[in-house]
This record gives structure tokens, sequence and C-alpha cells, in this order.
């Protein structure tokens, strides 16, 4: 039984052609790129061509907008903590109540012992942002805002153009988690007012362990890491020279791909969310349908456990996801789902989806003849599927 991979909003397999890009910078081209002589300087060479491969994924125009990390999370980190140092006598951060832990625990924390005050925007049932909300919380003290270009879980795109323009009528800067949205879906960030981006090479076939922040050219910007003159000063530390090869193939790789990819990978999650949903009662697909990753789905079974979900989908060879997290031996929903106010008996059955360019129409099949008897096997077992309220012809409108 070949395995079914759709969990690739969590990771995605690194791209055989990314691996081998990345082998001889663990051999024969192993210099400190900072180094004076020939082994530098051919590390040098391959960092600067990572550099333009990356730029032209990103459509970003000036050389030396990118700043590596070792991930999404450190971008995130970086970008806050340096809108906190230069934006002198502003003290408050504007975000979503649907971003990745990698901001929300970030600005959570800051509350808590620098005294920032935190603005967390709330999104409607379809997971879109609340835009009066947000330029309610927008004013003079506005530090920066981070708002995700694309959600991890449900796929939704946010307007990133629209709220960057915002930002700047308030004079904050904007950045955006680009994580989930870099590789799959076009940027031209030469024609945006977006301030700072994070992205991260483990999401878009690249290794892990690695990542950047894009930093517009005018932007100023404080280190997070401090130590040598590395990345012009703005992440200490030596290269990861490999890493930073596979970043860049790997971005050579999807802008190759982007074309064909973009409405492929779409026509493999609509056959899905079409089949799921004709097959199994009780269930909806969650997120914004008119604004969505082509790659993201997330359907909600009805009265039934997610991670139960997941392991009798792992028993048949299939990986996916789902947004709850046993905390303490409570389970809670996605905080992304109980954000767009799904109701608990649908947020805890949610399960996600997520493809590459390495999936194919087998795996949907495959998935398609899995699911209804592991739903409706678990449902038999389920006291909340059998007390359920069949006489309101319960509709709902999450999609
Ligand atoms: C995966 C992810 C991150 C974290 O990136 P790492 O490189 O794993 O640190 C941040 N934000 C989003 C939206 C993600 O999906």
């Amino acid at each position: 039984m070949t395995p079914v991979y759709l969990d690739n909003n969590a990771t995605t397999r690194t791209d055989p052609d990314v691996v081998a890009a990345m082998l001889p910078y663990f051999t024969e081209q192993f210099g400190n790129a900072s180094s004076m002589h020939a082994f530098g300087a051919e590390v040098g060479g391959a960092l600067k061509r990572a550099r333009q491969q990356l730029q032209a994924l990103l459509g970003a125009e000036y050389d030396h907008e990118i700043v590596y990390t070792s991930g999404g999370t450190e971008a995130d980190n970086a970008a806050i903590l340096s809108a906190l140092e230069t934006q002198i006598g502003r003290d408050e951060i504007i975000t979503s109540a649907v971003e990745h832990p990698a901001i929300l625990s970030l600005v959570a924390h800051l509350e808590k012992t620098r005294g920032v005050k935190v603005h967390v925007i709330g999104v409607d049932a379809r997971g879109r942002l609340d835009l009066d909300a947000y330029r309610a919380a927008l004013g003079p003290k506005t530090a920066i805002v981070s708002i995700m270009w694309a959600n991890n879980e449900t796929g939704t795109i946010f307007p990133v153009e629209q709220l960057a323009r915002l930002a700047h009528e308030a004079g904050a800067l904007f950045h955006t988690d680009a994580v989930q949205a870099v590789g799959k879906i076009p940027l031209n960030l030469a024609e945006s007012e977006i301030d700072m981006l994070s992205l991260s090479g483990h999401k878009l076939h690249g290794p892990k362990g690695i990542g950047a922040l894009y930093v517009r050219k005018g932007v100023r910007f404080r280190p997070l890491v401090r130590g040598g003159h590395q990345e012009r000063g703005r992440r200490a530390g030596t290269e990861n020279a490999p890493a930073i090869v596979g970043l860049g193939k790997a971005a050579e790789l999807a802008l190759a791909h982007m074309a064909d990819e973009q409405t492929r990978v779409a026509g493999l999650r609509d056959r899905l969310e079409k089949g799921l949903l004709q097959r199994i009662g009780n269930s909806f697909v969650t997120g914004d349908a008119d604004h969505r990753l082509p790659n993201t789905s997330n359907v909600a079974f009805e009265y039934i456990e997610g991670e139960a979900i997941l392991l009798l989908m792992n028993k048949e060879g299939i990986a996916a996801s789902s947004g709850s997290a046993c905390t303490s031996g409570s389970l809670e929903p996605s905080h992304v789902l109980r954000a767009m106010n799904v109701p608990y008996t649908a947020a805890h059955g949610a399960i996600r989806f997520s493809f590459s360019r390495e999936n194919s129409e087998v795996d949907v099949d495959r998935v398609l003849e899995a699911m209804p008897p592991i739903i409706a096997r678990l449902r038999d077992m389920s006291p909340f599927w059998r007390e359920r309220d069949t006489s309101a012809a319960f509709n709902p409108t999450y999609a």
C-alpha cells in the first residue's frame, strides 16, 4: 500500500533536485562565505545565486532585501521585535485571531512581559478579517501590523495589500507571515506596500531549518540575533550554506511549476471536496471558498473527533491533520475554527487535507474510498451522533 501524503501544510518532502543541489556544500564546497580565500568565495557566490532565485519567486526588486533565518518562526519573531525597537513612541501590535503560534504566542508574551498592547482582530464564519475592527484598531500608537497572507488550516487568503495600505496610512509597519503563500500563489513584492514578509523552506519542498525574512529596502531593521556581520549585520552566525542553496533551488522549482500546479492542485482539491460531501452527510468545507490557497481543504465531519479520524486514516496509509491539539487530556478544537465560530460539534471533527505538486488523482481516489467507512464507523460509536438534532434542517454556511 503506497502511502498518501496530504499534510503538505505541515511540511513537504524535500525535492530530490534540492537535495542534489545541497550535497556539494557538505563536501567540496565547505568554505565559510566570510573567508577571504577561494573556499569562501565559492560559497559566497552560491549564497548570492540563492538570493536571486528567492528574489525571483517573491518578485522582489532589490538585492539585499532578504535576510536568511532558521525558519518561518524566527522570521516572524525577528519582524515583530525589530518593529518594536525601530518604531519610536509606538508600542501597540495588531494581529489576527487566526495567526500561527509563531506570532500569537510571541505577542501574548510581549503583552505579559513588556506591557505591549495587542489588538487581536477577529474573523467571520468564512475566516475573513473584520475590516471595521482592523481600521478601528489602527492608530498613532500602532508599531506594526502582522497579518498572515494565507491561513495554514483553512487556506483562506487575506487582502494583505489593502491591509498594508491602511497600516501605512496610520504610520505603522506591515508584516505578513507568508509561509503558506510563498511558492503556491504568485507574489510581486516590487509592486506592493508590504514592509516585511516571512517564509520557510520546508513548506515549499526545501530543507527544514531555513527560512527568510524579506525586509523592504529603506525599512529600518534591528537584528534578533547579534554577533558577526553576516547578512549585512541583520542576522549573525555563519550562514547555513547547504540549506540556503537548497532554499534557492526550491524557490526556482516552485516558480517554474507555479503556473501549471496552481490549477492542477486546485482541481485535485475540488475533486476531493466534491467527492467527500457527496459521500458523507453532515460534513462541510470551512474557509473562504472565493479566496483560498489552491492546495488546502479543511473539511468538518460533525459529531466525531478529528484525532480518531486521523488514526483510522493512518491505518489506511493516509496522512492528513486536524487542527485540534490534545492539551492536558481535554481536546480543544483549533483556535482558527473557534475564531470562525464553527460549532464545537463540527470543529472537533475537522480534517485538513493539504496537497502539493507530488499528489495525483490516485491519492484523491484513495481518500474518497477510505473516508466513508471511517466516518460511519466513528459515528456509530458516537453518543453525539445518536443524540444529534435531526429535526432542524441544519445547513451550515461556512464555505
Ligand atoms: C509552518 C509555519 C510557520 C513556521 O515555520 P517554521 O519554518 O516551521 O518555523 C509559521 N507560520 C505559518 C503560517 C506556518 O504554516
